[in-house]
């Protein structure tokens, strides 16, 4: 069975090719700083060891099928296929000069929340190590990252603490000073309030950042919203989260998707207050994006500002997003549904709006 050698660091890659360690970080280097997966373009390797990665490994694990690209905001969106036939999104935002790559941790999702696409069609299996680094290895190949360094999100399909060891290893991964050398502060971490996941990371030696996607801040709305508060609720998500600021010190992030007259009201304001009192956290408010079939609408400008001025008022730094990928699809799970069964494209397919 063909190797695949972009979830190994260099020293598995030398160990699981029996080469010496400067070589395992030559091929490390090229597939993760230099973001090329073809062996025959490694021109620094002997031939010998060319030859050998060429009859025995793959370059890439995941191939992007699909790529759609924004060119009023330069969002890009690619849906990977993967071996099996599976496929997952990630999505490529720009803002201000900045990049940030939005990855995905599983295939399919088992929460279901009732607001997200990807929810909408259930888990299918996790992704390994590979899989979830390739993302942003395949998104960022033809970026010039001089001085510039791109954020990670893992906020795409899955719940990424429910894939607890391969999401820690791909951080580690995008880490690593040979390839892509990440800081940890520009790595986040989004969870739907997997309680165990929260514990666990709070272990972690690292200022990876932490976000929850909270979205309501009473456990009837939250459940209706995200069916998994039914396994931690609010009460429990809170000890959580105050123990884990304890432990780290760290400051961490409350995700909020406005949905219209859903949990964009006064009172669910008042409840976010409330429910976030003297906890060291950011609010990120996230205009809903609508996706087809589903009885919601995305809170109107208006709504999501004067949602926004009542937090602000009450004390708690809070950012309102714009959204950036209404015109492709950007909401997660969107692509795969619309186009996750066309056939296979051999080379991605750009779309210009
Ligand atoms: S919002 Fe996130 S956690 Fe909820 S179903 Fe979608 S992918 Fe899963």
């Amino acid at each position: 069975m063909s190797i695949v050698l972009t979830g190994m660091n260099p020293a598995e890659i030398a160990a699981e090719l029996g080469i010496e360690l400067f070589q395992g970080r030559q091929v490390f280097r090229w597939l993760h700083q230099k973001r090329r997966f073809d062996f025959s373009q490694m021109t620094d390797l002997s031939k010998a060891l060319r030859d050998r990665l060429l009859a025995t490994c793959t370059g890439a694990a995941i191939q992007p099928e699909f790529v759609q690209e924004s060119s009023s905001t330069g969002t890009r969106k690619a849906l990977f296929r993967l071996a099996d036939g599976e496929s997952v999104e990630a999505v490529l935002i720009r803002d201000h000069g900045r990049i940030t790559v939005c990855v995905s941790s599983q295939v399919g999702c088992a929460l279901k929340c009732s607001f997200c696409a990807t929810g909408l069609a259930g888990f299918r299996r996790q992704l390994d190590v590979s899989e979830i680094v390739e993302q942003p290895l395949h998104l960022l190949a033809n970026e010039s990252l001089e001085g510039r360094t791109p954020n990670i999100v893992y906020m795409g399909m899955g719940e990424p603490f429910r894939n607890y060891d391969a999401v820690m290893k791909s951080i580690r991964l995008l880490m690593e000073p040979l390839g892509l050398g990440i800081g940890a502060r520009k790595i986040t971490v989004s969870t739907a309030g997997d309680v165990k996941g929260i514990e666990r990371f709070g272990e972690e030696d690292w200022q990876v950042r932490l976000s929850v996607s909270l979205h309501a801040a009473n456990n009837e709305l939250r459940s209706k919203l995200v069916p998994f508060n039914r396994k931690y609720p609010l009460e429990r998500l809170r000890e959580a989260l105050d123990a884990y600021c304890v432990k780290t010190g760290r400051q961490f992030t409350f995700e909020w998707t406005l949905i219209d007259h859903v949990n964009d009201t006064p009172e669910a304001a008042e409840e976010l207050l409330n429910y976030a009192e003297s906890l060291p956290v950011f609010i990120n408010l996230i205009p809903w994006n609508p996706v087809p079939g589903l009885p919601y609408h995305p809170s109107p400008r208006k709504r999501c500002e004067a949602f926004r001025d009542i937090l602000v008022r009450g004390g708690l730094k809070t950012t309102l997003r714009q959204e950036k990928g209404q015109d492709i699809e950007a909401a997660c799970g969107q692509l795969r549904r619309i186009h996750g069964k066309e056939s296979a494209s051999p080379t991605p397919k750009f779309q210009e709006d």
